[in-house]
C-alpha cells in the first residue's frame, strides 16, 4: 500500500518509496566499499528492518550473510517501555564475523544501546550499525550509527517495516501517523 491508500491515517508523508530507494542505493555503494572482501553478517531487528533488510542486502554487489534477533520494544503503545528481553536470538556465531546491524528507527537509542552491549560481548571482528531512520531530539544513549537513511521529527511515524499496533508495515512510504488513529 502507499499513502495515497490511507490518507487520513497520516497527517504527513515525510520520505516516498523513491526517497527511501536512492538513499539506499547509496548506503549500499557505501557498504560495499567498506566491506569489501569481508563477507559481513547482516543482523536483523524483527519485525521492523525486515523492509530496510531485504532491500539494503539486495542493492549490496558483495557477498554477505543475515540473520534475525527479535526484542521486545513498544508493545502496542507509541511510548518507549524502556524494558528490553531478547525474544529470539542469532543462530550464527559471531565470533571473529564482520557484523552490521541494521534497524529500522533509531528513537531513544535504549533498545540499540543494550543490544550493541549484548552482540559486542560475542567477539565479532567489528560492530557497527545502519538505521534507516533516527530521531536526533529523542535520543538519550550516546550511539555511534555508521550509516543513517534519514533523520525524522520527534513524532510517531509508521510505514516502511514500522507498525502501530501490528498496521502499515507494508506502507511504501513513511509518514506521521495523524493523531485521532491513537488517541
Ligand atoms: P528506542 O529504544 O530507540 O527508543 O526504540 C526503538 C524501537 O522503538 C524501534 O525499533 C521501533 O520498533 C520503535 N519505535 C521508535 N520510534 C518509532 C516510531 O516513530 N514509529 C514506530 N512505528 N516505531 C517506533
Amino acid at each position: 500500500m502507499d499513502s495515497a491508500d490511507i490518507t487520513a491515517d497520516l497527517s504527513e508523508v515525510l520520505y516516498t518509496k523513491a526517497d527511501i530507494e536512492t538513499r539506499l542505493a547509496e548506503i549500499g555503494a557505501q557498504v560495499d566499499r567498506d566491506y569489501a572482501g569481508k563477507n559481513p553478517l547482516l543482523v536483523g531487528v524483527l519485525n521492523g528492518a525486515v523492509m530496510v533488510m531485504a532491500d539494503l542486502s539486495r542493492t549490496l554487489h558483495i557477498d554477505c550473510a543475515m540473520d534475525w534477533m527479535a526484542i521486545s520494544s513498544y508493545g502496542m503503545g507509541t511510548q518507549s517501555s524502556g524494558v528490553v528481553r531478547i525474544l529470539k536470538d542469532l543462530s550464527t556465531d559471531l565470533e571473529g564475523r564482520h557484523v552490521l546491524v541494521v534497524e529500522d528507527i533509531i528513537d531513544t537509542g535504549l533498545t540499540l544501546t543494550y543490544l550493541m552491549q549484548n552482540l559486542a560481548s560475542r567477539n565479532p571482528a567489528s560492530l557497527e550499525i545502519m538505521a534507516m531512520f533516527r530521531k536526533p531530539d529523542a535520543m538519550k544513549a550516546e550511539i555511534d550509527v555508521k550509516y543513517i537513511g534519514f533523520d525524522l521529527p520527534n513524532q510517531f511515524v509508521v510505514g516502511y517495516g514500522l507498525d502501530y499496533a501490528g498496521r502499515y508495515r507494508n506502507l511504501t512510504d513513511v509518514g506521521i501517523l495523524a493523531p485521532h488513529v491513537y488517541s
